[in-house]
């Protein structure tokens, strides 16, 4: 196990129990709350090689955070790919795409299947991914993707990359402020990290759902940030916030006239709990 004894964002050492929740493996697990800065995390984890049994493939064919049924069906490859073009839309990505060289390098951390890989491979990107689960590292190299098996702390590399994302990643890491702080390395000057993670905190359509919240799935999602907390990690490791947006609501039933206007709501007043961040490396 793992002990998280101290807060990543401000080192406090006071935080208050928010609740207990049992995992799918039936092990209990216990949510703090940061009376200092309001960082939320699991006051222990499964340490890297024992959590590993969460990743197994049925992870990603029942048990997705995008509620679909397989994870490496067309269906669902096409609706990511369709999620991924308005997130860098609204991150206004495309813009600084324009103003680099021929030359692009990007990388995906906690890449899964390579969807996104293969994305930015198709918009001409010298594009690469790294991902632990061997099932997904599988599929994408079938797919002829550049994708590697590995720990990102422990892999070393031998180019600067002008992109690197994490997409629903950063809330699964043991030391999200470690790799936040490798990738500020392993970026060229003026590179670029994308980040999106379920968001807690503020105005907030997960309030209305208390420990049954959608994201609250324990122990594979560790940390849970909000605007502020994850603009403190970005910006103590050297970045500077470029952009954000907030979206989702999972009010009522999917489908239904009263998610897609909360769905609106959520995206129009930053209510969402779900958030996107665009931040670039300043030099040094
Ligand atoms: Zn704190």
């Amino acid at each position: 196990m793992k002990h998280n004894n101290k807060c990543i964002i401000c080192d406090s050492l006071s935080f208050k129990g928010l609740f207990s929740k049992e995992s799918a493996h039936g092990e209990q697990f216990t949510l703090l709350k940061c009376r200092t800065c309001g960082m939320e995390f699991l006051a222990s984890v499964p340490d890297e090689e024992e959590i590993k049994k969460y990743y197994e493939r049925e992870y990603f064919t029942k048990r997705t955070e995008w509620g679909y049924d397989n994870y490496f069906s067309p269906a669902l490859k096409a609706e990511i790919e369709r999620v991924f073009k308005l997130n860098l839309e609204d991150l206004d990505f495309y813009n600084f795409e324009k103003n680099l060289g021929r030359e692009k390098r990007c990388l995906d951390i906690g890449c899964a299947a390579g969807y996104f890989v293969g994305y930015m491979k198709d918009r001409g990107w010298d594009s690469a991914g790294i991902e632990i689960s061997g099932d997904c590292v599988d599929f994408a190299q079938k797919n002829g993707l550049n994708v590697i098996q590995g720990d990102y702390l422990k892999t070393g590399f031998n180019r600067k990359f002008d992109l690197i994302t994490l997409w629903a990643t950063i809330e699964h890491l043991h030391r999200p402020g470690e790799v936040i702080e490798k990738a500020y390395n392993d970026l060229a000057d003026n590179g670029m990290i994308l980040l999106s993670t379920c968001r807690t905190g503020g105005l907030n359509f997960m309030k209305l759902k208390g420990k049954r919240w959608r994201f609250y799935n324990f122990p594979e999602h560790i940390f849970f940030f909000s605007i502020k907390t994850l603009k403190t990690l970005l910006e103590q490791r050297g970045f500077s916030v470029i952009n954000y947006r907030t979206y989702g609501s999972d009010f009522g039933k999917s489908g239904t006239i009263s998610r897609k206007v909360a769905d609106y709501i959520a995206k129009r007043y930053n209510m969402g709990d779900m958030m996107i961040v665009s931040a670039k490396k300043v030099k040094d």
